[in-house]
């Protein structure tokens, strides 16, 4: 009944680095954390919410889920490669009509939000086989579930993702292998900020009037609504994920 050993996605901000600290920090010390982000230079907000897990219960790695390299690498760096749990967090959005969205702007949304969490799945797999044990964890949204105008690219990407890991849960399971998908709804975080930044500067070129205006005068209105009645913060969703766990 030692620590169990959690690797997390995408903890420089919001959801993954609230998950790392309330792991962290968790009173009955069962976790050890290994937070990773892409760009180390971004760890002072990790680090200072750590506190005194910091060097303890959490350490850093650095880990891009976009580059097979820094994804072997990332593992590699992880004693005996053992990992018990994996919590795929890092994500990115994409909002706006087809017409004004390039297919590189759409392969990075797929690369980062399905390929990325296939990499690792991929990567941490074998040893969790070996030892007939483990939970994957994945931070879907409920736009996993239902599409939305103008968010095509992005709930294409977490549906391939459901997809994926429902296939992979039944192949996972004879090996006593968990793996959970979490559907947040609104969350108040950098993810949200950038939306509405993204929708400020938003232009419709091409785009079907109507459609323009549904998105403009009837969505974004009433889900500014949502966010602002049931918008979650990170911290819930950090506290649903150690449930999960647990
Ligand atoms: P943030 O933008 O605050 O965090 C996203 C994290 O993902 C950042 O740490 C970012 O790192 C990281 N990331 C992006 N690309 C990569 C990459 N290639 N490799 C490693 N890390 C990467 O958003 P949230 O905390 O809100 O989002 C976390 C997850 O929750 C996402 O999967 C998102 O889809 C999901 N979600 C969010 C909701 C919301 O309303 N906020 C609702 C439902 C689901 P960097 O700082 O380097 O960019």
């Amino acid at each position: 009944f030692g620590q169990k050993v959690v690797l997390i996605t995408g903890c420089s901000s919001g959801i993954g680095l609230r998950i790392a600290v309330t792991l962290a920090r968790d009173e009955k010390k069962r976790y050890h954390v290994i937070a990773t982000m892409r760009d180390l230079k971004k760890k002072d907000k990790l680090v200072e919410a750590a506190g005194d897990a910091y060097g303890k219960t959490l350490m850093l790695l650095p880990l891009d889920v976009c580059s097979d390299e820094s994804v072997r690498q990332c593992i590699d760096n992880v004693k005996d490669r053992h990992i018990d749990i994996l919590i795929n967090n890092a994500g990115v959005g994409l909002l706006g009509p087809l017409e004004s969205i390039s297919i590189e702007e759409m392969k990075r949304v797929f690369e980062t939000n399905f390929f990325g969490v296939v990499r690792m799945i991929k990567e941490v797999m074998p040893d969790m086989k070996k030892r007939r044990s483990g939970h994957i964890v994945v931070m879907s949204s409920v736009m996993g579930l239902q599409g939305v105008v103008f968010n095509d690219v992005y709930t294409a990407s977490k549906f391939a993702m459901e997809g994926f890991c429902e296939s992979m849960a039944v192949q996972l399971m004879k090996f006593n292998i968990r793996l959970s998908m979490i559907e947040p709804g609104p969350v108040h975080t950098e993810f949200e900020t950038k939306m509405m930044e993204d929708v400020a500067k938003m232009e419709y070129p091409g785009a079907d009037a109507d459609t323009v205006r549904y998105f403009k005068d009837v969505y974004l209105p009433s889900s500014i609504d949502i966010f602002e009645a049931m918008g979650q913060t990170p911290e819930d969703i950090a506290n649903c994920t150690k449930k999960v766990i647990e």
